[in-house]
């Protein structure tokens, strides 16, 4: 068994045992429904795992990796069923992958080997059954060849000459993360980023209050909106973090890429979208400090990758890898706060010795949520034939994400725990009120 399947295992059937549930439901949380294991093309290992239907349609992304094997799309397959639990959406865990090494293909063979998978998949995916998505190495042109097979063989298995918009629709809403103009959300782009902001944001007012019963062992009165902010990863999640958290009031002193990081002297703010149009000009953002003010006060430098890690600032948010902060460099540490935007960037090892020291740690499934809550949220519209306004979808999308907040903080503070083991606790109590 991988290490990440073990390590999902591992949270889920403690917190179970801890909840004192019996062996018959630990085991019905932990084994997925349903294992399809087919080749595409006659030569492309393909999977898709059903991890639980508890809670509705399975839901979670197709990545195209080289090194994608089935406890890997297993354990991501469990943890959307814990991800979409915490979150109070009416989805289940599932996860689908291909192993295949999509820089080696043409795009008229990526094409071909998306719609080879829907072909393959088709008979178990569907609005109400299991809703696909993008993942790594996935977007939403991928989806949109992917859709578009789909309601090839929806047409011709229903025999239908003319498909009115509603049921255009509802089909659409088999898969999520769709160009805008095949039923795609407005808004999905930001939605883990500004997810993450939002919980950032809630977690500050609850530290700055007197009762939070010991959350943190270190003073974080002093940790506010204009705290400075260090973010590991400049991609969707990265860059969308960075710039909402600036829009925010937050200090974004430090960024980085697969190339290398910049940071501000004495941790002065970047100015992020000039960050970023300097990255795009120049491929990657190391060289970048000499933009917006920082390069007005001639104090940016660059950093390597594990210095940001270990920069004083107050709040770290790791959101490129898995691991990266672990037993090497987890003394080293100095945020008071992290917050998970990548999955599982903290091993198990690092969050118990930082949680003992009293890091606030928000974690991923939680952190990281706005991305399949705005996902849900793409699904209802087409369900209902509406399309919403980029205001209404980050409305609602504030609302879900605070409300899932709200009670994992509740849940922390009540029992003197973690906000990780309060999120696997939350979900998997609505999970088992399912059974
Ligand atoms: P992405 O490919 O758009 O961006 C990844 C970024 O990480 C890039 O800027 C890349 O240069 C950088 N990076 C790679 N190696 C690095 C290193 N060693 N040091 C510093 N930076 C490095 O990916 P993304 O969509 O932003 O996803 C990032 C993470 O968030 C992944 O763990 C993903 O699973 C998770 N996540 C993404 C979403 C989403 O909606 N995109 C939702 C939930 C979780």
């Amino acid at each position: 068994m991988n290490a990440m399947l073990e390590s999902a295992q591992s949270i889920i059937r403690n917190t179970a045992k801890g909840l004192n549930l019996p062996d018959k439901t630990i085991d019905r949380l932990l084994t997925p429904e349903k294992i399809y294991e087919f080749l595409i093309l006659k030569k492309f290992k393909a999977f898709r795992v059903q991890h639980n239907s508890l809670l509705g349609p399975y839901k979670g992304g197709i990545r195209f990796h080289p090194n994608v094997n089935l406890d890997e799309i297993q354990a991501l397959a469990t943890l959307m069923t814990i991800k979409c639990s915490v979150t109070g959406l009416d989805f289940g865990g599932g996860k689908g992958g291909v192993v295949v090494d999509p820089k080696k293909l043409s795009e008229t063979e990526l094409e071909e080997l998306s719609r080879a998978y829907v072909r393959a998949a088709y008979p178990f995916i569907g609005t109400d059954k299991d809703v696909p998505a993008p993942d790594l190495n996935t977007n939403s042109k991928i989806i949109g060849w992917m859709v578009d097979e789909y309601i090839k063989i929806q047409k011709s298995k229903s025999k239908i000459q003319t498909v009115d918009e509603k049921t255009l629709s509802y089909w659409r809403a088999t898969f999520t993360g769709k160009p805008i103009d095949m039923g795609g959300s407005l808004g999905r782009e930001e939605a883990t980023g500004r997810g993450g902001v939002t919980v950032l944001k809630a977690l500050l007012k609850k530290l700055a209050t007197k009762n939070h019963s010991g959350l943190s062992r270190i003073w974080t009165s002093q940790i506010d909106i204009n705290s400075t902010v260090a973010i590991q990863g400049f991609g969707n999640v990265g860059y969308s973090f960075a710039k909402i958290a600036s829009e925010s009031g937050f200090k974004v002193t430090a960024v980085s890429d697969s190339k290398g990081a910049i940071t501000g002297n004495k941790l002065l703010p970047l100015d992020i979208p000039l960050v970023m149009q300097c990255k795009k000009e120049k491929g990657y953002i190391a060289g970048c400090y000499c933009v917006g003010g920082v390069c007005d006060l001639r104090s940016g430098r660059e950093i390597s990758n594990d210095e940001l890690l270990e920069l004083p600032v107050e709040i770290l948010v790791p959101a490129a890898l898995e691991n990266v902060i672990n037993g090497q460099n987890m003394s080293k540490i100095r945020a008071k706060i992290i917050v998970e935007m990548a999955n599982g960037p903290i091993t198990e090892e690092a969050h118990e010795y930082l949680t003992k020291k009293g890091v606030v740690i928000v974690p991923d499934v939680l952190a990281n949520s706005g991305g399949v809550i705005v996902s849900y949220l793409e699904w209802l519209q087409n369900v209902r034939n509406e399309k919403w306004d980029v205001g209404r979808v980050n409305e609602e999308l504030e609302k879900i994400i605070l409300k899932a907040f709200d009670k994992v903080w509740n849940r922390s503070v009540e029992k003197k725990i973690s906000l990780k083991d309060a999120a696997f606790e939350v979900a998997i109590e609505r999970l088992v009120e399912k059974m």
